[in-house]
């Protein structure tokens, strides 16, 4: 049987992030690879989810979500991004921002569909293109002369559109080189969709993480890209809590209609007391996300601080809890084979950029997730200086 089994997925293999998790478990390596906290969510939202776990809240919740949910969503929605959405047709809770991007892919890319992404890009995009029967084009990141800064060659995306060309996926504030938009990038890129029928598709689960007194420049905030757009986000990245799954979904109503679609099908309905929980945690903390880029600036600038004596070059990251270190200093190997020899050697597990890139042009150049206490930084931070 297995021999005639014809994958749809051939080039498909286990993440990096489960790669690198695993490396880290067998050898005992601090994991700053795969990104999740080391911190807890808060306890008042914590009390809340078994508050309604053990009281009724235990049986399917609506298809698109608990209207107290969406109403929080839409409530931060217009105050941080002057966007009103109706909370009835244009907001769905999915499972984590996994599935809202799977379901809004399926949704709006039929068979011999081009997307464009843009390299480093997120490694669930392309196997969904490619269920949906698309074609993923690649467009890389420009880095800077500084040797730091990566942006939108949105030249070289204008020359990549085609006839065929039906969605772009965008993802900022980006993971993994926390590169953010600037209001001009916000233009460039209406200018070169006016006209078409391009669809949009924004990751933007890192939000609220974005430092330096910069604004998060959501395309929910730019009235002519809101009308094309699906805004994917995650309270996960959010709450401290990857291991929940809850995200929603922003879309126009006929983009959320065929979001609806598919989703109904992918997973139907999220998790009712994680939903109630939340929905009444944002409804007492409604300014719970205005702490959050103090509060990861703080660790981003401990952590580069700790590595101010290493032979690293880094820039600190504008936005997200990773921190790119480039090694070229102190090797020039190839930059999956040095995160597994570190994981092993130094015990430090890091994500290399190349796996996320059609074309490797990242060069020497590692992510390290900060989203850890003190201590575990530290630890990192004193084995990375002895390189
Ligand atoms: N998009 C990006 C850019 C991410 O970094 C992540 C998770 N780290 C996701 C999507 C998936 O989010 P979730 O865990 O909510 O599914
Ligand atoms: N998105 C997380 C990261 O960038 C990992 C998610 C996963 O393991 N699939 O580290």
């Amino acid at each position: 049987m297995s021999r005639n089994l014809s994958s749809k997925l051939p080039d498909v293999g286990t993440t990096i992030y489960t790669v690198m998790s695993q490396l880290a478990a067998d050898t005992g390596a601090i994991n700053l690879g795969q990104g999740f906290p080391s911190f807890e969510p808060p306890q008042a939202l914590t009390e809340r989810i078994s508050y309604h776990l053990n009281h009724g809240a235990n049986q399917y919740a609506p298809m698109t979500g608990i209207p107290a949910l969406r109403e929080a969503i839409a409530e931060k929605t217009e105050r941080l991004q002057q966007r009103q959405v109706d909370v009835d047709a244009e907001i769905t809770v999915c499972t984590g921002a996994t599935e809202g991007l799977f379901s809004a892919i399926q949704a709006v890319v039929h068979a011999g569909d081009e997307v464009i992404v843009l390299d480093p890009a997120y490694d669930s995009y392309e196997p969904a293109i490619t269920l949906a029967g698309g074609i993923t084009n690649h467009v890389s990141l420009l880095i800077a002369d500084n040797g730091h800064d990566f942006g939108v060659d949105w030249q070289r995306l204008q020359d990549t559109i085609s006839a065929k060309t039906r969605l772009i996926i965008l993802n900022f504030p980006h993971n993994p080189t926390g590169a953010i938009l600037s209001a001009a990038d916000l233009e460039q890129l209406a200018g070169i969709v006016r006209d078409t029928d391009i669809l949009l598709l924004s990751d933007e689960v890192y939000e609220h993480i974005v430092f330096d007194g910069e604004p998060h420049r959501s395309l929910l905030g730019h009235d002519e890209l809101w009308e094309r757009c699906l805004v994917i986000g995650s309270f996960g990245k959010t709450f401290h809590a990857t291991g929940w799954k809850v995200g929603f979904c922003i879309a126009p109503a006929p983009l959320s209609a065929e979001f609806r679609k598919v989703h109904q099908f992918t997973t139907f309905a999220v998790s009712t007391p994680m939903q109630h929980g939340i929905a009444d945690f944002l409804d007492g903390n409604p300014d719970f996300y205005a702490n959050l880029p103090a509060f990861y600036q703080e660790k981003r600038d401990y952590f580069c601080r700790l590595l101010e004596g290493s032979r690293f070059r880094l820039m600190p990251a504008p936005s997200t809890f990773f921190q790119i270190l480039d090694y070229g200093n102190i090797s020039d190997a190839n930059d999956l084979a040095v995160a597994k020899q570190w994981t092993r050697e130094i015990g430090v597990a890091s994500i290399p950029l190349s796996v996320f890139c059609e074309t490797p042009f990242t060069g020497t150049r590692l992510r390290f997730c900060f989203a850890k206490d003190d201590a575990t930084l530290e630890a990192a931070a004193e084995r990375l200086s002895a390189l």
